[in-house]
């Protein structure tokens, strides 16, 4: 059996939350939540980062950020988790869908200034597989009407744009350590404050709308209720484990983008026959390796190779149903413009199995894509064992 994903353990997680329990302190804001906090400021470059319970907590902090009122507007992506959309929604807003670019399947820049409207509060683009927007611009757009940029970097971490760490670019960036991403705590995510206006505030609202936070650096003598707020920190056993993932960040992206770049050689082929279309990374991303997908002809095609794919129990996956045409979506949001990429794109995307362990399995996975067509099984078989023994060459094989 070949999994789409399979969840990676450093082996320092259990010491870490062993610890945490021998420190005594099990609620949030402990140790390990310091460690983690100072790990993200360090390597994405934000004023402030603070863990939450998932993505979609940072995303509704952030949306609490905003002052999104009933009726306020936020363009983003269809093309996307529904928590974009939700954590806006909870709040009364209104997402405005744009379509997405061909290239990247990310938020279509170019048609985001005919959508705002006097009612836009923020844009929330969406990086999809940790492949960045085309930030300038969406900045650009955002200082010259006066909006917010939430960047939804769900998939982001470690991945950069001209540089900069995604999550870091926009007023407010998020991130997802759910058990798919990258680097994972089971549930969890952050919220990076990348301006100092977000900072007080982002911390009273995690903490039940109370200064607790600042009680607890003895910068006030007792703490109260400030603002709304909610619990959006995670527990220190959650903390503990993710700081086992964090620390060792590098070689699992490192491993991955392995992985990754094994699929992107051994398709080119395929790809330059016109059998399918891998995936297209502009020269200022760079990625993270978060998903490797392909693009096939038509919907009928991609259910054919699935059906492919589990008869040698292999499970690649689609992604998205877009939210536009979902139920809630058609309730709570609108779509401006046609939406033809983001239906286009969502129904002939395939994404393979990759995580770090995949190995040889990787080559069975490329086997059952050699069968989709003109190059002939044995011919790509070959191609793959010239391709996997210079990628495999002299590097452990787990
Ligand atoms: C995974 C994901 C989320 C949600 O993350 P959680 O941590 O599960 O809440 C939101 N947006 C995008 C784009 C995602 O990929």
């Amino acid at each position: 059996m070949i999994p789409f994903n399979k969840i990676y353990l450093t082996g320092n997680e259990l010491d870490y939350i062993q610890q945490s329990h021998k420190e005594g302190n099990l609620s949030g804001d402990g140790t390990f939540t310091a460690k983690s906090s100072a790990w993200l400021e360090h390597q994405t470059g934000t004023q402030k980062a603070l863990i939450t319970h998932s993505c979609t907590a940072a995303l509704e902090m952030a949306a609490i950020l905003a002052n999104i009122q009933p009726g306020d507007e936020v363009i983003m992506p269809s093309y996307t988790f529904v928590s974009t959309a939700n954590a806006f929604v909870l709040r009364g807003g209104v997402p405005v869908f744009v379509d997405i670019r061909e290239d990247t399947l990310n938020i279509d820049e170019n048609l985001i200034e005919a959508a705002i409207t006097s009612r836009t509060k923020a844009i929330c683009p969406v990086h999809y597989a940790g492949v960045a927007c085309e930030m300038d611009t969406i900045m650009a757009i955002a200082k010259k009407h006066n909006l917010l940029v939430i960047e939804d970097a769900a998939q982001g971490i470690m991945a950069r744009y001209k540089g900069k760490a995604l999550g870091a670019i926009g007023h407010i960036g998020c991130y997802s350590f759910h058990e798919t991403k990258n680097i994972i705590s089971g549930e969890g995510g952050a919220i990076l404050i990348n301006d100092a206006q977000f900072a007080a505030r982002a911390e009273i609202i995690r903490e039940k709308g109370t200064n607790r936070s600042q009680f607890y650096r003895g910068q006030v003598d007792k703490y109260t209720w400030q603002d709304v707020g909610s619990s959006y920190l995670p527990s220190e056993d959650i903390a503990a484990f993710l700081f086992a993932q964090l620390e060792q960040a590098d070689y699992i992206t490192e491993r991955r983008m392995k992985k990754w770049q094994i699929y992107h050689d051994a398709l080119e082929d395929l790809e330059k026959k016109g059998d399918l279309r891998r995936p297209i990374v502009p020269a200022q991303c760079q990625h993270n390796a978060h998903m490797y997908y392909i693009l096939l002809d038509s919907l009928k095609q991609r259910t054919e190779l699935i059906a492919k794919f589990k008869a040698q129990d292999i499970h690649p996956v689609f992604h998205y149903i877009p939210l536009h045409s979902a139920p809630a979506g058609r309730k709570f949001a609108r779509a401006h413009g046609d939406m033809k990429n983001t239906n286009n794109l969502s129904e002939r995307l395939l994404r393979l199995p990759l995580w770090v362990g995949l190995a040889e399995k990787q080559k069975e996975v490329l086997k059952v894509l050699g069968v989709l067509g003109l190059a002939g099984l044995y011919g790509l078989a070959n191609l793959l064992d010239i391709t996997l023994f210079k990628t495999f060459n002299g590097i452990a094989l787990i």
